[in-house]
C-alpha cells in the first residue's frame, strides 16, 4: 500500500482518539480511586465496630463489678448472728468505700440505717418505697434523692439475717461519673458517649468538643434522633429511626448508620449497647465517620491532584512532540510534495491525492486533464526562463483561484501540467475561461505571445484504474493533439485508443518488418524544367505489410523517431538505393543523384559519420551522387554539433540537402553557417506563394540569394504547368512534384530513367 500524508480530517480523528484515551484512563482512575476509598470505609467502620465493641465489653464489666462488689459486701450482715447499728454501719461504709459506690443504706422494717447511723429520713423513706413497691431485686435508674433532675444507679440487694428479718441493701451509685471511669478515656475522644435510661433520661454524657452535636439535643434520645432526622420525612429516615428504637427497646443491639441533613450531611453512627446487669439501661456511641474518613479523603484528595499534575505534564509532552511531528511533517511534504518552480504541489503529491478524492466523492463525476504549453520552448527563448518560470506558476494560482478544494492542479516536468476537475456542465466554458485569465496575465506581464493549452482529457468511471493509467490516458489524447494547430482538447475516446493499438503494433512488428523486407523503397523523381528532363530522385519509404496493404511514412515514421528505431530504417533506406544504384551502375545504366532523408535523430549518433563512410565505401558509390536530406527544423537544437557533423559530411563531398525550408521558423543565417548544397522549398510555401505578390517577391529573392551563396535550389509539391511555369519565371530549375512523377517501386524508376 502506498503510504499518505496524514490529512487534516485524520490529524482530527488522532488528536480524538488521544483525548479518548485519556478520558478513558481518567474514568479508569475515577473507580479505582473510588474503590479504595470503598475499602478504606469498610476499614474504618470495622474499627468503629472494634471500638464500640470494647466499649461494651468494659461497660459490661463495670456493671458486673459493681453488682458483684455491692452484693459481697452485703452478705456479711446474713452471716452476723446479732447485727448492731455499728455493724451495720461498718459494712454499709465498708460498701460505700468501694470503687464506685456513692452511698449504701441498709432498710429493715421501715428502719434506714447509714454508714453513720439511724436515719430517720421522709425522703429516703420515698426512695425506699419506691424500690419496695417495684420489688426490684436487679440493678436499676432511680430519680435521686438528693438531687432534683438527677437519677442514680441503684443496686438492691435482698438480706434474710440469721435472725429472721428480712431488709435491703440499697447501694447508691452517682451515674453522672460514669463515663469519668479512666477506662473511658480513650473512647471518648473518638466518640460522643451517651448513657441511657428507658425514659430516654440521660444518665451521663461525654461528647468531645470536636463532636458537632449540639448538647441540648442529645438530652432526649427520641427528640435527638428526630433532630438528626430532621428532614426525615421519607420513608428510609423513617425505617432508621424505627431501627433505633426497636434495638433500644427490644434490646436488640444493632449498629445504625445515618446520614442526617440535621448533622450538615455528616454521617454518623448510632450503636446502642443494652446492659446485661442493669435493667433498662443503655449507652448510646455516636461515631463521627466523616471525621474519620476525612483522612481518607484528604489521601484521596491528594492522589487525585498527583494524577491531574501527571495528566498535564504528559498533556504538555504529548503538546510537544505533536507541536514537532507538524512542523517535521510540514518539512517533509515540502521535500516530498511540493514543485520548485510553481510552489504548488507535486506529482507525487497528486496520485495520492487525487486517488484519495475520488475515492472519497465517489457521486462525483471527475475527469483527469494533462495539459502542456504548445511552443513553450520558444517562451522561454524569448522572454527567459524567469518569465516563462512565472507563466509556469500563474497556470498554477490560476487553477486555484477558479477551481474548488476538491480540484487538484500541478506541475508534472517542464511545461506539463496535471489537473483533477469536476466534470459539470460548465467545464467546458471554465476550461476557456482559465485559458482567457492565463492569457490576461501573461499579457500583462508583457508577454505578446499568445499562450495555447492543449488538454488531454480522461474521465474518471470510478476508481476503476491505478491513477498513473489514468494520467497515462489522459497524456495519451493530448499526444492526439500535438500535430494538429486547431484543436486544443481531446478526450480519451475509442479513436484514440485505436490509435494506440495502431501505435502498438507498428512498434510490435517494426524489427520483424525490416528483416523481412515489408520496408521498400520508392523514388519519387525530380525535374530539371529548364532541359526538360530527369534530374535525379528522392528515396521515400514504403510499407508494404504482408497482406499488400501500403502505410504511408506519416504514420509510423513519427512513432520511429520517437523509439529511435529511424536509425536502422534510415541506414536501410540509404544502403538499399546505394547498393541497387552501384548495380545498375555495373550493368551500364545511367544514374542520377538519389537524396535520402535522414531523421534528426540519426544526426545525433556518435557514430554515425562511420557508418555513412562505411556505406559508401562498401558499394563504392561516387560520393556526390548520394544527397543527404535534413529538415531545417532538426537543426534547431544544438547547433553547434550538427553544424560541425554537417561539415565533416561535406569534407567527404557528400552533397547536402535542406529539407522543408519555409515550414518551419526559417532562419536564412542558417544558411551562412551550414554547408548546404541543395535548398529545398517546401510545397506548403510554394503553394502559398504562388497567390500572393510578396510571397513571390520573397520566393524570387530566396532564388537569387541562394544562387549567389552557389546553392541549388528545389521546389517541392509541383502539381500543374502554372507552377512550373512561374518556377521558371523565378529562376528555378529544378522541380520536385506529382505533375512529373508519384514515388514509385525503385525497380519501376531504375526500368523507367536508368536502363531507357
Ligand atoms: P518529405 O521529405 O518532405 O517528402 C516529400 C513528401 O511530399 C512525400 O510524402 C511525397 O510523396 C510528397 N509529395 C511529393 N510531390 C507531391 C505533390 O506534388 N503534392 C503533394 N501533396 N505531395 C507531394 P511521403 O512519401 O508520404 O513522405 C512524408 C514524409 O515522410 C517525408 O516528407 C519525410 O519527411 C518522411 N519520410 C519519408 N521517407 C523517409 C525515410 O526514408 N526516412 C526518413 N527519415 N523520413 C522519411
Ligand atoms: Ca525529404
Ligand atoms: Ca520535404
Amino acid at each position: 500500500m502506498k503510504s499518505r500524508l496524514i490529512s487534516a480530517k485524520e490529524m482530527k480523528m488522532l488528536v480524538f482518539s488521544v483525548a479518548m484515551a485519556y478520558l478513558i484512563c481518567a474514568v479508569i482512575c475515577f473507580f479505582h480511586i473510588r474503590d479504595v476509598r470503598g475499602t478504606f470505609a469498610e476499614q474504618i467502620e470495622e474499627g468503629i465496630g472494634d471500638s464500640v465493641d470494647q466499649i461494651e465489653s468494659l461497660s459490661q464489666d463495670f456493671f458486673y463489678d459493681l453488682d458483684t462488689y455491692v452484693r459481697e459486701c452485703s452478705r456479711e450482715l446474713e452471716t452476723e448472728e446479732n447485727l448492731s447499728v455499728s455493724y451495720i454501719g461498718a459494712v454499709l461504709s465498708g460498701i460505700e468505700n468501694g470503687p464506685h459506690v456513692e452511698r449504701a443504706i441498709y432498710v429493715r422494717n421501715d428502719i434506714i440505717y447509714t454508714s453513720s447511723g439511724i436515719v430517720i429520713s421522709e425522703t429516703l423513706n420515698r426512695f425506699w418505697e419506691d424500690t419496695k413497691k417495684g420489688n426490684l431485686t436487679r440493678m436499676h435508674i432511680a430519680p435521686s434523692v438528693i438531687r432534683d433532675n438527677a437519677y442514680n444507679i441503684v443496686v438492691p440487694v435482698p438480706i434474710k439475717e440469721k435472725s429472721g428479718q428480712t431488709g435491703y441493701v440499697v447501694a447508691v451509685y452517682d451515674s453522672t461519673l460514669f463515663f469519668d471511669e479512666p477506662m473511658f478515656d480513650r473512647m471518648k475522644s473518638e466518640n460522643a458517649l451517651f448513657l441511657v435510661g428507658k425514659d430516654g433520661v440521660i444518665l451521663d454524657e461525654s461528647v468531645n468538643s470536636d463532636f458537632d452535636i449540639d448538647n441540648n439535643k442529645m438530652k432526649d434520645p427520641d427528640m435527638l434522633v428526630r433532630t438528626l432526622f430532621l428532614a426525615g420525612n421519607n420513608t428510609e429516615s423513617k425505617k432508621s429511626i424505627q431501627t433505633i428504637r426497636n434495638s433500644f427497646f427490644n434490646k436488640n443491639h444493632r449498629m445504625v448508620y445515618i446520614e442526617s441533613p440535621a448533622l450538615d450531611g455528616d454521617e454518623v453512627y448510632i450503636n446502642t449497647l443494652v446492659m446485661n446487669d442493669i435493667d433498662e439501661v443503655a449507652i448510646v456511641v455516636f461515631t463521627d465517620f466523616s471525621k474519620r474518613l476525612a483522612k481518607t479523603d484528604f489521601f484521596v484528595g491528594k492522589t487525585w491532584i498527583v494524577l491531574l499534575i501527571i495528566i498535564v505534564i504528559t498533556l504538555a509532552g504529548n503538546l510537544v512532540v505533536w507541536k514537532y511531528l507538524q512542523s517535521s511533517t510540514v518539512r517533509i511534504e515540502r521535500m516530498a510534495y511540493v514543485d520548485d518552480v510553481t510552489k504548488g504541489k507535486n506529482l507525487n503529491f497528486f496520485r495520492q491525492e487525487a486517488a484519495h478524492i475520488i475515492m472519497t466523492n465517489q457521486e462525483v463525476p471527475f475527469v483527469i486533464q494533462r495539459f502542456d504549453i504548445a511552443n513553450f520552448r520558444y517562451l522561454n527563448e524569448a522572454y527567459g526562463h524567469m518569465r516563462a518560470d512565472e507563466v509556469l506558476k500563474a497556470c498554477i494560482d490560476i487553477y486555484t483561484s477558479m477551481y474548488s478544494e476538491k480540484e487538484l492542479c500541478v506541475r508534472m516536468s517542464s511545461d506539463q501540467f496535471l489537473t483533477l476537475t469536476v466534470n459539470d456542465i460548465d467545464i467546458k466554458d471554465k476550461r476557456e475561461r482559465y485559458v482567457e485569465a492565463l492569457n490576461h496575465y501573461s499579457h500583462e506581464k508583457g508577454i505578446k505571445y499568445p499562450i495555447n493549452l492543449k488538454f488531454g482529457v480522461y474521465q474518471v468511471r470510478k476508481m476503476d484504474h491505478d491513477i498513473d493509467i489514468m494520467i497515462d490516458r489522459a497524456n495519451v489524447a493530448r499526444k492526439s493533439l500535438l500535430h494538429s494547430k486547431n484543436e486544443h482538447v481531446a478526450y480519451y475516446t475509442d479513436a484514440i485508443i485505436q490509435d494506440m493499438r495502431k501505435v502498438e503494433n507498428i512498434e510490435a512488428s517494426k524489427q520483424k518488418a525490416l528483416e523481412t523486407g515489408e520496408f521498400k523503397v520508392y523514388l519519387q523523381a525530380k525535374w530539371d524544367i529548364i532541359n526538360d528532363h530527369v534530374a535525379g530522385a528522392e528515396a521515400l519509404v514504403r510499407w508494404i505489410k504482408e497482406d499488400g496493404n501500403m502505410v504511408f511514412p506519416d504514420e509510423f515514421i513519427p512513432i520511429f523517431e520517437e523509439n529511435g528505431f529511424i536509425e536502422q530504417l534510415d541506414f536501410y533506406m540509404l544502403e538499399s538505393v546505394c547498393r541497387r544504384m552501384a548495380e545498375v551502375k555495373k550493368e551500364g545504366g545511367t544514374i542520377y543523384p538519389v537524396s535520402v532523408n535522414q531523421s534528426r535523430v540519426l544526426l545525433h549518433n556518435p557514430d554515425y559519420l562511420d557508418k555513412i563512410r562505411e556505406i559508401f565505401t562498401k558499394y563504392d558509390i561516387p560520393r556526390d551522387f548520394v544527397e543527404l536530406e535534413v529538415t531545417e527544423t532538426s537543426l534547431a537544437d544544438n547547433k553547434e554539433h550538427m553544424v560541425e557533423v554537417l561539415k565533416e559530411l561535406k569534407d567527404e563531398h557528400v552533397r547536402l540537402d535542406m529539407d522543408d525550408f519555409g515550414s518551419g521558423y526559417s532562419s536564412l543565417n542558417l544558411l551562412k553557417d551550414m554547408p548546404f548544397d541543395v535548398l529545398k522549398i517546401d510545397r506548403e510555401f510554394f503553394s502559398e506563394s504562388i497567390t500572393s505578390e510578396s510571397s513571390t517577391l520573397i520566393l524570387r529573392k530566396i532564388i537569387e540569394m541562394a544562387d549567389g551563396l552557389g546553392i541549388e535550389v528545389i521546389c517541392e509539391g509541383v502539381e500543374n504547368q502554372d507552377q512550373v511555369d512561374l518556377l521558371k519565371d523565378l529562376g528555378c530549375k529544378r522541380v520536385q512534384g506529382y505533375f512529373y512523377s508519384r514515388p514509385i517501386p525503385m525497380e519501376d524508376y531504375i526500368k523507367k530513367y536508368c536502363m531507357s
